[in-house]
C-alpha cells in the first residue's frame, strides 16, 4: 500500500489519541488543499516551524496553510501546536522537504534508515515524504511533553496506516545538507518504535478489554496481559490468536488428525510437548503448538524455559513477543508475512489474513482515549521539590521544580509514603519521562488521584 485516503489518515490519527483541528480557509478544506507534484509517500519528515511562543496558534497556522512569498503553502500536512493538537493544513503534496539526498530516500523506502549523513542535495522530497511542522522557535525553546508525545503518536498512526516501520520517520536536517530541524535532541526513532510497539491500544483499560476479549475468546486473561507485557497492539494479539488457532490450545492439524507426534488436531499438554520436541529431535516433522501456533523447535524450547509450551499465556508471551520484533523492525504488514514464512519466505497472503481480523478486532475493542492529563501546582512553602526517576524517595534525584511552579500530572503511581504541605501520602505524580514528585506537595484540588494510574 502505498497512499491512503484523507479519511484514513484522519481516522489513523484519531485511533492513537490525537486531537484534531481540521482547517478550512477560503472555502477550501485541508483535503483538497495541495502543491503542484506528484505523491506517493514512503516515509515522515519532522520539522520545527522555528516561530517562537509569542506567534499564536492561529497564526501559524496561518503561515503553514498559505506560505511564504517565496514558498507557497501548503508548508506541510500537520501542524502541531504547544498543546499537542494537530492540526491538517494540506493533502498530497506540500512544500517542506525540498531538495535531499536520494540515499536517504532509498534507505527509507527499504526501512533501513538508521543514520546517514545526507551529503547531496539531488531528489525532491515533496512528493515522497509527509511533513509535520512541530510549534517551536528552533533554538532552544523546550518542548513540552505533550506535543513530544503527540508528536510520537502522529508518526506511529502514518506508520500503522502505511504498514511501515519507525524507520520510515526521520528528521529534515536527516534529508537536507545544511538543515537543523528539528532541534529536538531525543531518539525519534526509539520513540515511535516504542509507541508503534503498543500501538493505539496502550492505553486501553486492560479490565475493559478483559470483558470484551471473554466474551469472544476462551483465553482473554492471558492474551491481554500477555500483550501488554510484550507491548503488543491488543486487536493484533487477537487477530494472531485467531488466526493461529481459533483461541484454542491445540496442536496444529496440518498432516490431518493424528494421536501420535506431532499430535495433529490433539489438545496441548505437558507430556504431548515433550514427545513433541523428542520426535523433532530425532528428525520427524514439527507441528504448531497450542494458541499462538509456535512451530519452529527454538521457540518450542524457549516457551519451555519460559514456564512450559503447553501453558497458554507462555505460548502468548514468546509468540507476541517474536511478532512484536517483527512489526518494529519489518513494519506492520512485512512483519506479519516475516512470522509466519520467516524473513527469507514472508508470506504477505497470511500478512493480509490476519490484518482483515486485525481490523475488526479494533472495532471490538473500541477507540483509544486521547491524552488526558491533570495540572497541579507546586506548594512547598519555597523550597525547590525534589524530581526523582521512579515514584519513591528511594529513587534516584533527577532535577528540581521550584515552588509555585505549574506541572502537567500525566499519571499517577503508588510509592514510598511522603509527609508534606498536604498530609501524608504514597501518592506519586509523573510529570515526565522518568520523573516524579510526592503528589503531597502539589496542589491539585484533591488528595486523591486526579489522572490515571501510571
Ligand atoms: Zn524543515
Amino acid at each position: 500500500m502505498s497512499v491512503i485516503s484523507s479519511k484514513a489518515f484522519a481516522a489513523a490519527l484519531r485511533d492513537y489519541g490525537v486531537s484534531l483541528r481540521e482547517h478550512k480557509f477560503d472555502g477550501v478544506q485541508w483535503e483538497d488543499h495541495d502543491s503542484p507534484g506528484g505523491w506517493n509517500p514512503h516515509g515522515i519528515m519532522n520539522h520545527h516551524t522555528v516561530t517562537g511562543p509569542d506567534w499564536s496558534v492561529d497564526r501559524t497556522v496561518r503561515l503553514l496553510w498559505k506560505g511564504r512569498s517565496d514558498l507557497p503553502g501548503p508548508l506541510c500536512h500537520v501542524g502541531l501546536d504547544r498543546q499537542g493538537v494537530a492540526h491538517l493544513v494540506g493533502w498530497r503534496n506540500a512544500n517542506h522537504a525540498g531538495k535531499g539526498d536520494d540515499d536517504v530516500l532509498k534507505a527509507v523506502i527499504a526501512e533501513s534508515y538508521d543514520r546517514l549523513v545526507p551529503n547531496e542535495n539531488n531528489t525532491d522530497g515533496n512528493p515522497h515524504f509527509y511533513g509535520i511542522e512541530v510549534f517551536n522557535d528552533g533554538v532552544g525553546e523546550p518542548y513540552p511533553e505533550v506535543q513530544l508525545e503527540a508528536l510520537f503518536r502522529i508518526n506511529a498512526a502514518i506508520c500503522d496506516a502505511h504498514g511501515w516501520s519507525a524507520k520510515s520517520c526521520i528528521h529534515h536536517k536527516e534529508w537536507q545538507r545544511g538543515k537543523i530541524d528539528m532541534s529536538w535532541r531525543g531518539d525519534l526513532r526509539k520513540e515511535i518504535a516504542r509507541v508503534l510497539g503498543s500501538g493505539p491500544d496502550a492505553v486501553v483499560l486492560a479490565a475493559t478489554s478483559e470483558e470484551i476479549i471473554d466474551r469472544y475468546g476462551d483465553y482473554g486473561k492471558e492474551i491481554v496481559g500477555e500483550a501488554n507485557r510484550t507491548r503488543l497492539a491488543l486487536p493484533l494479539a487477537c487477530a494472531l490468536v485467531e488466526q493461529e488457532s481459533n483461541f484454542k490450545n491445540i496442536f496444529g492439524c496440518d498432516l490431518g488428525a493424528r494421536s501420535t507426534p506431532p499430535w495433529c488436531r490433539q489438545s496441548v499438554t505437558r507430556d504431548r510437548v515433550q514427545a513433541l520436541i523428542r520426535h523433532v529431535r530425532g528428525g520427524g516433522t514439527s507441528n504448531g503448538v497450542g494458541l499462538t501456533q509456535l512451530t519452529y523447535l527454538p521457540f518450542i524450547e524457549r516457551a519451555e524455559l519460559a514456564g512450559g509450551a503447553h501453558d497458554p499465556r507462555v505460548q502468548c508471551r514468546v509468540g507476541f513477543a517474536i511478532l512484536h520484533d517483527h512489526v518494529r523492525d519489518h513494519g506492520k504488514r512485512k512483519g506479519l508475512a516475516v512470522y509466519n514464512g520467516g524473513p527469507s519466505r514472508p508470506n504477505f497472503q497470511y500478512a493480509d489474513q490476519v490484518l482483515r481480523r486485525e481490523g475488526v478486532w479494533k472495532g471490538r475493542l473500541g477507540r483509544v482515549p486521547p491524552v488526558e492529563t491533570a495540572r497541579g501546582t507546586v506548594d512547598t512553602n519555597g523550597t525547590p521539590l525534589t524530581v526523582r526517576s521512579g515514584p519513591g524517595t528511594s529513587h534516584k534525584a533527577v532535577g528540581q521544580v521550584a515552588d509555585g511552579q505549574k506541572v502537567t500530572i500525566y499519571c499517577q503511581a503508588k510509592g514510598s509514603k511522603v509527609t508534606g504541605t498536604f498530609g501524608t501520602s504514597n501518592l506519586w505524580d509523573r510529570i515526565g519521562s522518568d520523573r516524579y514528585i510526592a503528589d503531597v506537595y502539589v496542589f491539585t484540588g484533591s488528595d486523591g488521584a486526579v489522572a490515571r494510574p501510571c
